[in-house]
């Protein structure tokens, strides 16, 4: 069935672009903290993607830029130079009322401090429908979606309690129920157990994966605990302000409970840089300069024998 022949020009050869088909889009971004005498670049030339639908784990030594990177997609903080994009919106150009929005519909945010992410004279019901509430959903709504979250994580029997009289895993899984409550794009959550002990940690860690599998949301989790970070397809490692390696989980891996090791990858960066371990650098004597070879297959970094 040869068609009749058309002749219009070719389509323009264009790369997509970089992270086109992600709901996170970090490209090269940068946070510089300028206090009165120093200068701290928590983020230096950040890149990273996060897929609709992903769960993904965030690790690295304190003080990497961890909260920082967190904060930014929160819309809490604003990037000094480089591109964060979510779901659309360019973090770096949003205005005031824009802001509200994005906090308000396109992220929800649980901290590590339980206290502040509740309201201590409102009960579970209360706090969960106040973001609803401000964003004018009819009540009969409001009832039903708070009823069912707290169902959800497991917190069903807290729902007339206050704050003081909840555990410290409930505030969390609370908490989670409130960023949760406007139904956002994606969930983020900055070292959510760290104030707790292992076994509430995984019933906080199970409520993020029911956010992630049973209500939709994208997740990235910041998290110390290697519990946690062994339990989700893929850890993304931050050294220095920069992604630096991630470890993929195959399901299998996961399905059987048992904490793997994972593969782990060295992350590129746009302009082609790789950050070298420092075990395999110290092993070779990898110092300033490196011989680099192209292979059929591989890539190969010899020390320099002439600078030893
Ligand atoms: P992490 O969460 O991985 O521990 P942070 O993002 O909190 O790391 O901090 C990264 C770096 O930025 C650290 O050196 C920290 O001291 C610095 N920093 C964080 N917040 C501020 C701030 N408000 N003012 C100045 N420096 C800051
Ligand atoms: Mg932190």
């Amino acid at each position: 069935m040869a068609g009749p022949e058309l002749s219009l020009p070719p389509a323009p050869e264009r790369a997509p672009e970089y992270g086109h088909d992600a709901l996170v889009v970090c490209d090269n971004l940068v946070r510089i903290y300028q206090t009165e005498s120093v200068e701290v670049q928590a983020l230096q030339g950040l890149d990273l993607l996060v897929h609709d639908g992903e769960m993904v784990a965030i690790v690295g030594a304190s003080g990497s830029g961890k909260s920082t990177l967190l904060q930014v997609l929160a819309g809490v903080d604003a990037p000094t130079a480089g591109q964060a994009r979510v779901a659309g919106h360019d973090l770096v150009s949003l205005s005031r009322s824009e802001r509200v929005h994005y906090r308000r519909h396109v992220v929800g945010f649980v901290r590590q401090q339980t206290a502040r992410n509740l309201v201590p004279y409102l009960t579970a019901s209360q706090v969960v429908d106040l973001p609803m509430s401000i964003a004018g959903r009819p009540k009969v709504d409001r009832r039903r979606r708070t009823a069912e979250l707290l169902e959800a994580v497991g917190v069903a029997h807290c729902a007339d309690r206050r704050p003081d009289a909840l555990s410290g895993g409930e505030q969390q899984r609370v908490a989670i129920c409130v960023a949760l409550a406007n139904e956002p794009r994606i969930l983020l959550a900055d070292e959510p157990t760290g104030e707790l002990d292992s076994e509430t940690a995984q019933e906080v860690f199970a409520a993020l994966r029911t956010a992630n599998r049973d209500l939709g949301a994208t997740v990235v989790i910041v998290t110390h605990d290697t519990a946690v970070s062994g339990q989700v397809a893929r850890t993304v490692a931050i050294r220095d302000g920069r992604t630096s390696s991630e470890v993929l989980r195959s399901h299998d891996e996961l399905a059987t409970g048992v904490h793997t090791v994972g593969e782990e990858y060295a992350v590129m960066d746009r302009a082609g840089r790789v950050q070298v371990p420092r075990e395999f650098r110290e092993a070779l004597a990898l110092t300033r300069r490196v011989r680099l070879a192209l292979q059929d297959d591989h890539v190969e970094i010899r020390s320099d024998g002439d600078a030893g």
